[in-house]
């Protein structure tokens, strides 16, 4: 089922996510319709905010991206699109001090793309859907993905690494989001 995506300007996207404490039925089905809701928006990433609910609980897809990434699955690097639909629920990261600048969109911020400074290399701990234990490590695209969605569940959004300047420069975006208006045609 898909389900309707959360705009910038719904408090629900500042909530800190609950833990995902129960791996059932209802679980599963909840993040195939993230997942089918991801797809139909041509999203690479989706956290449960960003559908209505504060849950530790993100689908990422970067099947369709083509931009290189790695990620090393017990020691060992993994054809990255086999391990894709990847369902995180409770991650945590911990992130290289070096960053690296790269462009970014965001379901719930149609038409906006901005500069997001992000970490090279992710460790990622989180839980499978059946609530087994996920250790792996990632970089390149899937690094910045996993970054931007793990920020959805702690309720941090793309738009809180601008710098003041950076801010205003996009004020008449955001105004228009809010206001659930579509992006002007660029010429
Ligand atoms: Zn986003």
């Amino acid at each position: 089922m898909i389900l309707p995506i959360v705009l910038y300007g719904n408090p629900i996207l500042r909530q800190r996510g609950s833990p995902v404490r129960r791996f059932d039925a209802e679980l599963r089905k909840f993040a195939e319709d993230m997942r089918e809701t991801m797809a139909a928006n041509h999203g690479v990433g989706l956290a449960a905010q960003q559908v209505a609910r504060a849950l530790l609980l993100t689908v990422i897809d970067i099947t369709a991206a083509k931009a290189p990434s790695t990620m090393i699955l017990r020691g060992q690097p993994v054809p990255v699109e086999e391990q894709m639909p990847l369902f995180l629920a409770n991650p945590v990261l911990s992130l290289t001090k070096s960053k690296e600048i790269g462009n970014e969109g965001c379901l719930s911020f149609p038409g906006l793309r901005i500069d997001v400074p992000r970490s090279r290399r992710v460790s990622v701990q989180a839980q499978d859907l059946q609530g087994k234990p996920l250790a792996f490590e990632a970089s390149g695209f899937l690094a910045v993905v996993i970054q931007h969605e793990v920020d959805h569940l702690f309720g941090r959004l793309f738009i809180d690494y601008l710098k003041p300047g950076q801010r205003k420069e996009i004020k008449e975006d955001l105004a228009r989001i809010r206001q659930g208006l579509p992006a002007l045609a660029q010429d």
